[in-house]
């Protein structure tokens, strides 16, 4: 293992923020693997099992198991941890700016396409590695200017070159699930098999770039600009990258991080990362949905929220969620599921204000177009 230290730029006189990622295995001997935690701060399961993970990945190291470069970030938003207000952690969004730190990074398929698409050929190894020099030399013109900027161009020149990258968050009130592009759903279906996903979001275009989208989004949208183009050109889908819901934030716990951490190096065992045969591939809790099925169950009022069913369930069209009560008008108001589907996550509050978005229900039909992410 070895470490590396990423100094962020400095936001203020005499402060100054830095990435530490951890390195297992050889640059070049296999595929890439980049694995973060925590980008939203104060969602912790991830960060609790890129811990576990270091320890298994050093033994691994050590017997000599380790087919490719594997890098952990444990703590990527130094930012956010550094949010309290009030005793409590706000690791959403930036402070100063209001942003969400997983969410505009920098979009790269167009200035790429610009840069190569004289140069791109037949075959579609010789593509992949000229995208990714390009891509290269595209985040290295980019000059951040804030310690935001800063973090994000770090994380993306990070991971713009994996060939796996699994960003570790979570959700409010959740059962593990995870987000990937249509284009990858082949490739993360034994991933969504190990972790025991009950639901697979599918997007091509999820808006406002969030991290795994702008590692592996600039891959089918160069397929797209090359055949728009009328080129000829074959463009693998070099980037399989996957945001891992590690179910909701009260959810860390060491049997759940040890049974995630274990699950994630199965899956690398299967890809060949990891020496040795992967355990038989379990059943699929759930087929893939399209984001843009993705149900947002709203409050028709405020108040008292009692939930009626448990993340995970899986409803039929009609079924209840959750009553929210009034009881200042004596309303009793039940929330229930239109198009039916899994529940993958719930609000972790039991109070409603009016037009609150209380639960989310993956269903198999798209219906929704435009931003298909909360804020
Ligand atoms: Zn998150």
């Amino acid at each position: 293992m070895h470490i590396q230290h990423h100094p962020l730029l400095s936001p203020s006189l005499g402060t100054q923020r830095a990435l530490t990622s951890f390195h297992f295995g050889q640059p070049g001997s296999g595929e890439k693997v980049h694995i973060q935690a925590s980008l939203h701060a104060d969602e912790l399961p991830g960060m609790l099992v890129a811990w576990h993970l270091k320890q298994r990945l050093r033994l691994l190291e050590d017997q000599g198991a380790i087919r490719g470069e594997i890098t952990v970030l444990p703590v990527s938003n130094p930012i956010g941890l550094d949010q309290n207000q009030n005793g409590r952690l706000l690791g959403r969004f930036e402070q100063m700016s209001g942003q969400n730190f997983n969410r505009h990074y920098h979009p790269m398929a167009e200035p790429v396409f610009a840069a190569l698409r004289h140069r791109l050929g037949p075959d579609a190894k010789t593509n992949t590695r000229l995208i990714r020099e390009a891509m290269r030399a595209e985040l290295a013109r980019q000059r951040p200017q804030t310690e935001l900027q800063s973090l994000r161009h770090t994380l993306h020149s990070m991971a713009f070159d994996a060939d796996i990258m699994l960003d570790l968050h979570c959700d409010s009130r959740a059962d593990l699930h995870l987000y990937t592009g249509t284009p990858l759903w082949d490739q993360c279906e034994p991933l969504a098999r190990y972790l025991g996903a009950c639901a697979s979001l599918l997007a091509e275009d999820s808006g406002d770039y969030p991290f795994d989208e702008a590692c592996s989004q600039p891959w089918w949208q160069l397929r797209e600009l090359a055949s728009r183009a009328g080129l000829a050109t074959p463009i693998e889908m070099a980037c399989l990258a996957v945001t891992v819901e590690l179910r909701g934030e009260w959810d860390v716990d060491h049997e759940y991080a040890a049974k995630d951490a274990d699950a994630i190096l199965h899956f690398l065992q299967r890809r060949g990362v990891i020496s040795g045969d992967a355990p038989a591939l379990p059943p699929l809790r759930y087929p893939a949905t399209p984001l843009a099925g993705s149900e947002d169950l709203l409050a028709p009022h405020a108040g008292v929220v009692v939930y009626r069913a448990e993340p995970g369930s899986l409803l039929s069209p009609g079924d209840l969620v959750a009553d929210v009560i009034d009881p200042v008008n004596d309303v009793a108001s039940q929330v229930c599921t239109e198009h039916g589907g899994v529940l993958y996550a719930t609000s972790d509050r039991p109070y409603a204000t009016a037009g609150l978005g209380i639960a989310r229900v993956a269903g198999n039909t798209a219906y929704k177009t435009g931003k298909l992410l909360t804020a």
